[in-house]
């Protein structure tokens, strides 16, 4: 007998916060970001759902695009970090990936494998991870140009700081980039991410970069998911698998962290770290349980967690519990946690099954 412990994902939701980055991004296109086995919500069907709207696809690594040619996606598709391996440049020609160029070793890699492949060239604005300084842009534009069959395409850059809206380092970036833009027209440039998306002043280029937002956790610090007009796509859920009144004085859990200073029923359910909920969410974590908001009680354990049924106290064994999702917004489990949406939505474990709104309806 299955515990009832999975991920429901929305795939009309998701096509929904896709539709809204296109709006967000004015003229630019969007290019949908599914590294990390898309968020964390399947790498395969959020591809699929956003195949007839996305026109590009962009991922972290090789491994990732491979699963996307073999799932039958046919648009160009991004490597953000480029290719890591010089044999690599090989498949990117095969499988026509776009890999981002963001060092010189990439450049020497390219000159000496002599295939047929589309770039983009990495431009450090600011961020300071990976990517060429402004002033060297032109030299290196140069040598990618001279190579027989490399297409230079556009040019990447990622903000460090568009989550704060008061923050001047975006300014700063698109100052830059903007003015590479000009100096280089017959190429396309990409800069925001789905922070980006939201800055009224900022400039989407070509080509916009929405992650996070697809998944409808909000990219912003301030406004949340559902002031900027996304939807949940993960509903992470679970049951009750035992109720209990605690008595004054009573605790519940390792390291007896949480004690009950009045008669107090609580549900065990069936989730718990090992599963990807975090073990830092603090007594008082919002859940949702049985259509009313409750609270988690006391520590995490790997495959359990407290709640308290004060809020919903008929409650009983089998009643469903919504850990995030629609009714308890993924950013405000991360910030009881200590942590952001990116980090809950990417670390559910491969013990939850993740279970696509086309398979739930009609039961
Ligand atoms: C992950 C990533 C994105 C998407 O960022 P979000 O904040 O999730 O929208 C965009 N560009 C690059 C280079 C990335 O690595």
């Amino acid at each position: 007998m299955a515990r009832h412990t999975r991920a429901r994902i929305d795939l009309s939701a998701l096509r929904h916060n896709y539709a809204l980055a296109r709006r967000q991004s004015g003229s630019a296109k969007a290019m949908a970001v599914v590294k990390a086995d898309g968020y964390g919500h399947g790498l395969e069907p959020v591809a699929r759902a956003l195949s007839d709207q996305a026109e590009r696809f962009a991922v972290a690594c090789l491994e990732e695009a491979e699963r996307l040619r073999e799932a039958g996606i046919r648009q160009p598709i991004v490597l953000l970090q480029g290719f890591h391996d010089d044999a690599d440049v090989t498949a990117c020609a095969e499988l026509e990936l776009e890999p981002v160029i963001h060092s010189d070793h990439q450049v020497a890699a390219l000159e000496s494998a002599g295939q047929a492949v589309t770039v983009w060239l990495k431009v450090n604005t600011g961020m300071n991870r990976l990517g060429f300084a402004p002033a060297a842009v032109e030299a290196v534009v140069q040598r990618l140009r001279a190579i027989a069959g490399v297409t230079l395409k556009g040019m990447v850059t990622h903000y460090a700081c568009a989550d704060d809206r008061d923050d001047p380092m975006t300014d700063h970036q698109n100052g830059i980039f903007s003015e590479l833009s000009s100096r280089f027209p017959d190429l396309e440039f990409s800069a925001a991410n789905s922070a980006g998306h939201f800055r009224v002043d900022s400039p989407r280029f070509h080509w916009t970069r929405p992650g996070i937002m697809l998944y409808g956790a909000s990219p912003m610090i301030v406004e949340s998911a559902a002031e900027l007009g996304l939807r949940a796509v993960m509903s992470l859920e679970s049951r009750i698998t035992a109720v209990r009144t605690l008595q004054p004085g009573e605790s519940v859990g390792y390291g007896a962290a949480w004690r009950a200073e009045r008669p107090t029923p609580m549900g065990i359910v069936s989730i718990g770290y090992g599963d990807g909920y975090p073990r830092h969410a603090p007594t008082g974590t919002p859940v949702w349980v049985a259509g009313a908001r409750a609270c988690t009680l006391g520590r995490v354990s790997m495959d359990m967690l407290a709640v308290d049924l004060t809020a919903a106290p008929h409650a009983r064994p089998g009643d469903s519990v919504e850990l995030w999702g629609a009714h308890v917004p993924v950013d405000e489990v991360a910030r009881c946690a200590d942590t952001i949406g990116y980090e809950l939505l990417t670390g559910v474990t491969a013990r939850v099954p993740r279970v696509y709104d086309d398979e739930i309806s009609g039961q």
